[in-house]
């Protein structure tokens, strides 16, 4: 079977592999679809701490269960040849003071499928423990819960925010994490959501996923502060930009990934005098079942936020493509015939 290899810090390849065999309470699963996002750019440039090379890269993945190993059915699971499946990317070691105290997305072995040392899934066929294999309807399209995986990131990131009936919410970045937030703030008590971002095809996707207010500069939306400012974008500017916007009492959250060299200049004394709580989140703790059950009751609008799929042999110009923020999730497709556009 093919599969893309990150061969090292900038280099990639498709070749040729056995198939991986599935181990002691291991699934081997044919991919369906993966998509790409600011990670994947992160490993291949060797920026992302730990990542162990050669390494197969892809972690938003769905596909078909092809092979159990030993073991998976002998507890609570009863996996099936032929099921649909979702799968939560994140393992950890389960012995280290994070994931004692319930806080596994900080392990401090934390191993991401497709990330740090095992692989992913932008090949024909992978392996994943089945502990991190989640079961789909049948009737689930298998291409678009690829959104699974980062809708379990953005569930993550409204545990650790106020649940507040009335709130109005602002987020900035209409790219797949800021269209996620946006689009779970009604269902977290949000009375109005903002949505900033400078691209104006990417607001025109906010408008088509349901977000009632669009703007490219905060400046135009009406109003001056909000209760909950949400940074999806990473960007410094924006992030100065959105802390000065929050009200008295109100939370702002680095959700986007910034450089991490990179600083921001904010006004201790206003967070000190209008109580503002600045909050983290990182990938997914405890809410993979949680998206796999929103998702499957349509808790988002997956078709507009998928424009691309690429077959294995154009792995690379998806990445390219990727960098220069054209079009919007693009996924690879190990197993389809040829890239398409689908928007
Ligand atoms: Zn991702
Ligand atoms: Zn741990």
């Amino acid at each position: 079977m093919r599969a893309v290899v990150f061969e090292s810090e900038g280099k990639l390849s498709l070749t040729e592999r056995p198939d991986p065999e599935p181990g002691y309470k291991e699934i081997l699963i044919e991919t369906a679809a993966v998509g790409i996002c600011g990670t994947d750019t992160h490993v291949f440039d060797g920026e992302f701490e730990g990542t162990v090379f050669p390494l197969v890269p892809g972690h938003e993945a769905t596909g078909t269960i092809i092979a159990l190993g030993e073991g998976v059915n002998d507890g609570v699971f009863d996996f099936h040849v032929g099921d649909h499946v979702a799968i939560n990317p994140s393992t950890t070691c389960g012995e280290c003071e994070f994931c004692l105290n319930g806080h596994q997305n900080l392990c401090r072995f934390w191993n991401g499928l497709g990330v740090v040392a095992s692989d992913g899934a932008s090949q024909e066929r992978f392996v994943a423990p089945a502990s991190n294999v989640y079961k789909l309807k049948p009737e689930t399209d298998l291409f678009e819960a690829a959104l699974i995986e980062p809708l379990a990131c953005a569930i993550r990131g409204w545990d650790v925010l106020p649940r507040r009936l009335g709130d109005h919410v602002l987020v900035y970045g209409a790219g797949t994490m800021g269209l996620l937030m946006a689009q779970l703030a009604p269902r977290a008590g949000a009375a109005s959501v903002t949505v900033v971002d400078l691209n104006e095809d990417r607001l025109q996707t906010a408008a088509e996923v349901g977000v009632e207010h669009r703007f490219t500069s905060a400046d135009d939306a009406g109003r001056e502060k909000w209760d909950v400012v949400i940074d999806c974008t990473g960007n410094i500017r924006a992030i100065e930009d959105g802390l000065t916007r929050v009200k008295p009492a109100g939370f702002f959250q680095d959700f986007g990934v910034a450089p991490a060299d990179r600083t921001a200049n904010y006004s201790p004394f206003r967070v000190y005098r209008d109580e503002i709580s600045i909050v983290g989140t990182m990938a997914v703790l405890n809410s993979f079942g949680r998206a796999v059950e929103m998702f499957e009751a349509g808790a988002i609008r997956p078709t507009p936020m998928i424009s691309h799929s690429f077959v294995l042999d154009d792995y690379a110009e998806a990445l390219e493509m990727f960098r220069k923020g054209t079009g919007r999730k693009l996924q690879i497709r190990p197993n389809d015939t040829e890239s398409r556009v689908l928007l």
